[in-house]
This record gives C-alpha cells, structure tokens and sequence, in this order.
C-alpha cells in the first residue's frame, strides 16, 4: 500500500487509543502487513524495479507518495485532539516504520535485515504474486479508502 494509506490507518488507530500509544504503535505495525495482503496494484511495479526496469518511475512514485504522507500527517497532527496527538504519532511511526525497513534493505543490503525483508514481502505478495490488480485500479481502491477513513477522522 502506499505510505499515505499506511499513516491514515495509524493515525486512525491512534485516534481510537488515545491514552496508549505504544499499544498504538504495535497495532500501527501489525495493521502494516494485514493491510499489505489485500491486492493493491504494486506488485509488478516493484518487480520492474527489482529487475532493473521502470526504476526512475517506481522512485518518483514513492517520492510523490512520501510528500502526500507528510501533508497528510501534518493535517492530522493540527486536527487531531491534543490527548490523543503522541497516540496518533505512534500509530503512524508504527504503520509506516515496516515500509522504512524495507526501503533500508534495499539501499543498504545489511543482511541481518533481510529476515524483515522477507517477512514483509511473505505478507504483501500472499496474494497478489498470482492475484493482483492494476496499478490504477490499486490506486482508486486507495483514493476511496482514504476517503472514507479521513470521514472518520477529525
Ligand atoms: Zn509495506
């Protein structure tokens, strides 16, 4: 998923546990690989990047998605109630940090990261290896989903 859809989901978990934003963090990470499972339309985007092709477009995607997700974080941290902004936080850093160690990977190639790297892709491609939609239908799915989580929202 993107990163915008990842922080909505978190701030969305923080908002409903104001008073414990660790609790918000690990429910941030855990909604990280639940939400990952559903087809979103990047598995073939991320393939071509793998194999060396459409690099500087899967690049300015994740770029363009990064400033969304800052725009979007900066909404909800001016919106959102102060009890609950340090819950919201975390459930942000949470649902977005497993993407950040996955992009650490893949600039750095540590090994001792390579068991999370796994890990998060057994999640994302669970279906979407044999299943998953187009890149613009993931998109439109998102848009949607955003949608309706920001209604939730404050
Ligand atoms: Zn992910």
């Amino acid at each position: 998923m993107f990163i915008t859809t990842h922080a909505a989901i978190g701030a969305f978990i923080g908002e409903q546990l104001p008073t414990h934003p660790y609790i918000a963090f690990a429910f941030g990470a855990i909604s990280h690989f639940l939400v990952d499972i559903i087809p979103h339309g990047d598995t073939q985007l991320y393939k071509d990047y793998t194999a060396g092709k459409k690099v500087r477009s899967s690049i300015a995607y994740t770029v363009i998605d990064a400033v969304l997700a800052i725009f979007l974080i900066l909404f909800f941290l001016n919106t959102v109630t102060s009890d609950a902004k340090f819950a919201v936080t975390m459930g942000i850093v949470g649902s977005i940090l497993p993407d950040l160690i996955v992009g650490v990977y893949e600039v750095s190639r540590v090994t001792w990261l390579k068991w999370f790297h796994r890990l998060h892709f057994f999640f994302h491609n669970m279906i979407s290896d044999t299943r998953d939609i187009s890149f613009a239908s993931g998109l439109g799915m998102q848009l949607v989903f955003l949608a309706v989580l920001l209604s939730f929202l404050t």
